[in-house]
């Protein structure tokens, strides 16, 4: 029983000038139900239009003058989507991610489930002779024929389907169903639990050495109550899971819950299945096949205290549990723990703010952590526990291609001579093999296929990304750009190009060498199809394949025991994608992707293709030396002023129409130089986005750098604040994104 006289309301509005805490006036007779966390209807505006709103507070004194306050119109659901602590973290991501409170909300409650009712339509097969009605109808009617034709082929679908699939009006299958001939039933969609018989059960090892001190040093802070991160250096095939799933265990025991975070479900199915096979029906698998009535239903077990463990991606962060006593991150370096849709969040800062308030632990996990966490590990923040060592205890045999004496020996095509070979000797062993190739769609670099030379931005030492509509090459950074030389500056070679092989072209290259090799492709491409990743992955691990060929959708986690030889067709691909973590990301993916080869008793060989293989990513990718990698890319961001000593901030404006656009930004950028004279951050000019027109919107920017991340945020906004209010920013989109995945 609440008995203070207003609720604090957020209301269901995407506007900033909305967003904000209104009051409203609780009436006696919700005053037994409501509660935090509620949604609640309320008059709203000039008009008193219904609205939805949150409750997220309650209070007796209020500055506003009474009569002009309304009353709660009503509560639509008899439960909170939310707790206090969640509005602590929806305050916090508002904050720190520059949206508004509604947005964050939303983000952490889940989609409310309206149950939805569905008209099924059958043929009514204990009609008498119905064959032989239905027989004839076929021959007679034309419109009724098409219905009952496709009703034979699948029973039991809906009326709206029946007139989607065969554009027709209703009336045939009316009067079908006066006839007898049809049967319609109402049925209201399943909101059933999810199917965890998918899962076999995995048995338990017995821990090696490694693994036992790992787990020793975790428990035992966590005994000790440490509230600082724990950072889990293991390498590739060191055998993390063992040692995440004991700690789970042992928090369970103590009646509390975990989170475990992966990647991408889909990417990392090995992982997900040793986890859920353990835990049994204690666990759940949060997916985006996830419809969001089985979402709510989730959920709410999880609210209900029916499961302790979920397993997801990012989003799993927000699952409701009452106790929570551990959240893991495995592969903590991967950008997909950062979302790049509002509110943009990072998943490992709301996991330490969600254990700041449960007094819970983090344990992050990786063979490659990221710059800023192994950053914090030197500052002292996070405890490092180690492991060095593979779990068969095999070295894996790493080797650099020079593909620049490729062509000085006439090879010109994408297999040196030594992948051509290996390949060839492991089907003749019957291994399989893994070939790797990171084409993202837009990293077009320009490089000189003789010497290595790659053209870089003299201003901020990064790659300039060749544009294909200009035919010229842009720095993502600081805007500028150039021609491109016909020879090469730096060995006068014609071999200058811009660079671009793709996953497919592999596979036919691999067809023409190799006629009688089964290959397998696993890229954006051939994965639309649902479940294909599955499918794919089930087929090589089947061995009904030799060869696997993909994208960094094969980089993480994979544990195939016959797969003796992983290839990298060219590592130059992922440094010049002109951003500032493009060495970080280099080394992590070559790690990742060599960590495929010999996880069981075959020996490991890699060969890595590259242009440039001076490069430290790719030097200490060969001695698999994280920690010397480590030292050089600190120093050089230090150097140049990357994060995270400094905080890189992208505005992008976009609309479909440009120069609306280009005024808008032209604008902010004056205001931003205006009153930049005391704050002297780095602006960069205006310049098009890296995708410069998306979905027909053309996209500008500008980047600011600056150490003080408050500041910096505060002196945007206020700019921001002036561009919308002197200019005409309708149907412009102003998005603001702090130290992204990608350059934006
Ligand atoms: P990582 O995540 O560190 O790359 P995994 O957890 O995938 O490594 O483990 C690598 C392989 O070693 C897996 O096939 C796993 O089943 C196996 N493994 C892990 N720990 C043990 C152990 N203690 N005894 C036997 N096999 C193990
Ligand atoms: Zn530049
Ligand atoms: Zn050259």
């Amino acid at each position: 029983m609440i008995n203070m006289k207003y609720a604090e309301i957020i209301l269901d509005i995407k506007n900033k000038n909305v967003d904000k805490v209104f009051h409203y006036v609780i009436p006696y007779h919700i005053k037994e139900k409501i509660k935090i966390g509620m949604r609640a209807f309320v008059p709203f505006g000039q008009g008193n239009y219904i609205r939805e709103g949150y409750i997220i507070g309650f209070v007796d004194n209020t500055d506003i003058d009474i009569s002009l306050i309304k009353e709660i119109k009503s509560l639509p659901d008899d439960y909170a989507l939310f707790d206090e602590n969640m509005i602590y973290i929806a305050k916090f991501m508002k904050e720190k991610y520059y949206c508004t409170l509604s947005e964050t909300l939303q983000c952490i409650m889940p989609k409310i489930m309206k149950e939805k009712i569905d008209k099924y339509i059958n043929i009514n097969y204990k009609l008498e002779n119905i064959e032989q009605i239905v027989k004839e109808i076929i021959l007679k009617n034309n419109v009724q024929s098409k219905v009952l034709s496709l009703l034979k082929k699948s029973d039991n679908l809906t009326v709206n389907e029946i007139t989607k699939l065969l554009g027709i009006s209703k009336s045939p299958i009316n009067t079908l169903e006066k006839n007898g001939i049809l049967t319609i039933t109402e049925k209201v969609i399943n909101k059933n639990d999810i199917n965890l018989d998918l899962y076999k059960k995995t048995d338990k090892l017995v821990l090696n050495e490694d693994q036992q001190k790992a787990y020793n040093f975790i428990n035992f802070k966590i005994e000790q109550n440490s509230d600082k991160p724990i950072l889990l250096y293991g390498v590739t095939g060191s055998g993390k899971t063992e040692v995440y799933i004991r700690i789970i265990e042992d928090i369970l025991k103590k009646g509390k819950q975990a989170i475990f975070l992966v990647p991408e479900i889909s990417l990392t199915p090995q992982t997900v299945e040793r986890v859920v096979g353990r835990f049994g029906n204690r666990v759940s698998v949060t997916h985006s096949k996830l419809s969001d009535a089985e979402r709510f239903s989730q959920w709410q077990r999880a609210k209900n205290g029916k499961i302790d463990v979920i397993v997801g991606a990012r989003s799993a962060i927000f699952t409701p549990f009452k106790n929570l006593g551990v959240i893991v991150i495995d592969e903590e370096h991967e950008s997909t723990y950062k979302s790049e849709t509002t509110p943009k969040y990072d998943v490992r800062e709301v996991a330490k703010q969600l254990c700041k308030i449960n007094k819970c632990h983090l344990i992050l996990g990786s063979a490659t952590p990221s710059v800023e966490t192994y950053f914090e590990v030197n500052n002292g923040n996070y405890d490092l526990v180690t492991m060095a060592n593979r779990v068969n205890n095999s070295m894996l045999d790493i080797k650099i291609v020079d593909m620049r004496e490729e062509i000085e020996n006439g090879n010109r095509s994408i297999f040196s001579k030594e992948l051509f070979y290996s390949i060839k000797n492991n089907l003749e062993k019957k291994e399989q093999t893994i070939l790797f190739l990171n084409r993202r769609g837009h990293s077009n670099f320009i490089s000189c296929r003789k010497c290595g030379y790659v053209m870089e931005c003299e201003n901020c030492n990064i790659s300039y990304t060749y544009h294909l509509s200009d035919n010229r090459v842009i720095c993502h950074y600081c805007g500028s750009t150039k021609n491109i030389p016909n020879i090469c500056p730096s060995c006068q070679s014609k071999y200058i190009k811009y660079f671009g092989i793709g996953t497919q072209k592999v596979e036919e290259q691999l067809k023409k060498y190799f006629q009688n090799a089964k290959i397998l492709r696993m890229d954006a491409d051939t994965v639309r199809k649902k479940n294909t990743h599955k499918n794919i992955l089930e087929k090589f691990k089947n061995q009904e394949a030799d060869i696997l060929i993909g994208t960094q959708m094969i980089a993480k986690g994979l544990d195939f025991p016959n797969v003796s030889l992983v290839g990298v067709i060219s590592a130059d691909i992922l440094l010049n994608i002109g951003d500032y973590k493009s060495s970080e990301k280099t080394f992590q993916l070559i790690m990742q992707v060599s960590g495929r080869a010999g996880r069981a008793e075959k020996k490991g060989k890699v060969l890595i293709q590259t242009y440039t293989p001076e490069h430290y990513s790719i030097q200490f990718v060969k001695e698999n030396n994280y920690l010397d990698f480590y030292e050089k890319e600190i120093k050089e961001r230090r150097e140049n002023d990357y994060p995270p000593f400094c905080n890189i901030f992208f505005i992008m404006i976009s609309g479909e129409e440009e120069e609306k656009v280009l005024r808008n930004i032209k604008f902010l950028s004056n205001v931003m130089e205006h009153y930049n004279k005391r704050t002297k951050f780095f602006i960069s000019e205006p310049v098009k986005a890296y995708i410069y027109k998306l979905n027909k919107q053309y996209r500008y920017k500008i980047m600011l750098k600056a150490k003080d991340e408050v500041r910096l945020k505060n002196f945007v906004m206020y700019c921001v604040d002036i561009l919308k209010e002197k200019m005409d920013t309708k149907n412009q989109h102003i998005i603001l994104s702090l130290n992204p995945n990608n350059i934006q």
